[in-house]
């Protein structure tokens, strides 16, 4: 897996310009065929969807004879197929589409968060071939037994596709906080008490010697890796992801890169002090804007502990599901916990907007689970803290992705060195 600790290991598999992963689609050799030819092929059919042979060699400059060559050895590696006709002008015969297949390959996302452990398992063109999630008390549990649990899952998910014929070319592992890229550490995640944890090394030696290739990054990065490729698709590169769970963190890709900071820590507003709240953060500070607008003071403000939206051992989803029910059907608390945090949410929204001038903000997590009750207000309070006119032409859009965006963009992430050298990886 290839990697650039300055920038970004980047994905996209949807159509449009490359997004926080991808390099520049040129050859790096004109006139043979070599693996940086076979990756620039494949990417361009990845950025820019299927097109001919003809169209393919003049895009990237290879000659039409090596582009043939390059999509044979691409088809012979279960990579590439032959689509539809494509007529090029309105004369001459229709050149067959190559696009990209991958259906044999997968790459797998599993997310380490407070709540809960989860797995996605994509094919190279992203659609899922395989997701659970599991209700975890991560923080409560302790690092070993919880890399027990993920190498479990990954175990199961990698057996499970392998009986339909579907190899697994790496895992990423998403947590919380500071993650050291390089040394596969999590440095400091305080929502679920983990200081430098070898989580990478741990979970290797549980899969055994195997086992794909493992990596590990932040979960909003990975998020916002995700949603880049959604928004990719409508020529959006400019984009914040506020993930939304027990931590707050956003995920920034600026120009289609994603912006890690020099130590990966970029993107932590989670903890910064934009609230009046004095309450105290898992962090040991106090007023962090997590303790206002996270899901435990959310859960906190709606319900007493022993009621079963504060229950861990329920999925997340279905005690969010029962908290929209209770605010559906008028209840005085929940709809107080829900405008809180509505009212939250406004000065951080509005801090990504004044700093970054994103084109996009899209609420993930919780935040988008509850967006109904959310984004009207918030879409009417950042304007005025806004120094730019109308928000500086910044949206704001609830993620479709859910819970899952974290972990997608792990799958992502994974597929990634297929991307970057194809015959070494698929
Ligand atoms: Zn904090």
């Amino acid at each position: 897996m290839k990697t650039d600790p300055q920038g970004t290991p980047g994905t996209s598999s949807a159509p449009g310009r490359n997004t926080a992963l991808a390099g520049p689609a040129k050859p790096s050799n004109r006139s043979s065929i070599r693996p940086g030819n076979l990756g620039t092929v494949l990417r361009l059919l990845r950025d820019s969807g299927p097109r001919s042979r003809a169209r393919i060699a003049t895009e990237t400059g290879l000659p039409k004879a090596t582009v043939s060559s390059l999509i044979g050895e691409l088809v012979e590696l279960g990579l590439v197929r032959e689509g539809a006709a494509e007529r090029e002008g309105a004369i001459g015969r229709p050149g067959l589409a190559v696009e990209i297949d991958g259906r044999a390959i997968c790459g797998i996302g599993v997310e380490i968060n407070v709540d809960y452990l989860s797995v996605i398992a994509l094919d190279l063109r992203g659609e899922v071939l395989a997701e659970r999630r599991l209700a975890v008390d991560v923080r409560g549990s302790g690092p070993e037994p919880v890399l027990d649990s993920t190498a479990q899952l990954v175990t199961e998910t990698v057996a499970a596709l392998g009986k339909r014929g579907i190899r697994a070319v790496g895992v990423t592992m998403a947590a919380p906080g500071a993650i050291d890229l390089q040394r596969g550490v999590v440095e400091f995640a305080s929502n679920i008490g983990w200081r430098d944890v070898a989580a990478v090394t741990g979970l290797r030696r549980r899969l055994g010697p195997d086992a794909p290739p493992v990596l590990l990054e932040n979960d909003a990065k990975l998020g916002a890796i995700a949603e880049s490729v959604v928004a990719s698709a409508a020529g959006t590169y400019d984009l914040v992801c506020l993930t939304g769970e027990t931590g707050v963190g956003a995920g920034i890709i600026a120009n289609g890169q994603l912006l890690r900071g020099i130590g990966g820590f970029a993107g932590e507003i989670g903890h910064m002090d934009l609230t009046r709240s004095d309450d105290p953060c898992s962090c040991g500070r106090r007023g962090c804007w997590e303790t206002v607008v996270g899901l435990a003071p959310l859960l906190n403000a709606a319900a007493d502990p022993d009621d079963p939206v504060r229950d861990p051992s329920v999925d997340l989803e279905q005690r969010l599901t029962q908290l929209i029910g209770r605010a559906e059907a008028g209840d005085q608390r929940t709809l107080a916990a829900l405008d809180r945090l509505a009212t939250g949410l406004g000065p951080g929204v509005a801090l990504l907007m004044n700093l970054l001038n994103p084109r996009l903000i899209v609420l993930g997590g919780h935040f988008a689970h509850l967006g109904g009750y959310l984004i009207d207000r918030v879409t009417r309070d950042v304007p005025e803290r806004v120094l730019a006119p109308d928000a500086g032409g910044c949206e704001i859009a609830l993620s479709t992705l859910g819970f899952t965006a974290a972990a997608r963009g792990g799958a992502l992430l994974a597929l990634d060195a297929v991307y970057q050298d194809p015959a070494e990886s698929s």
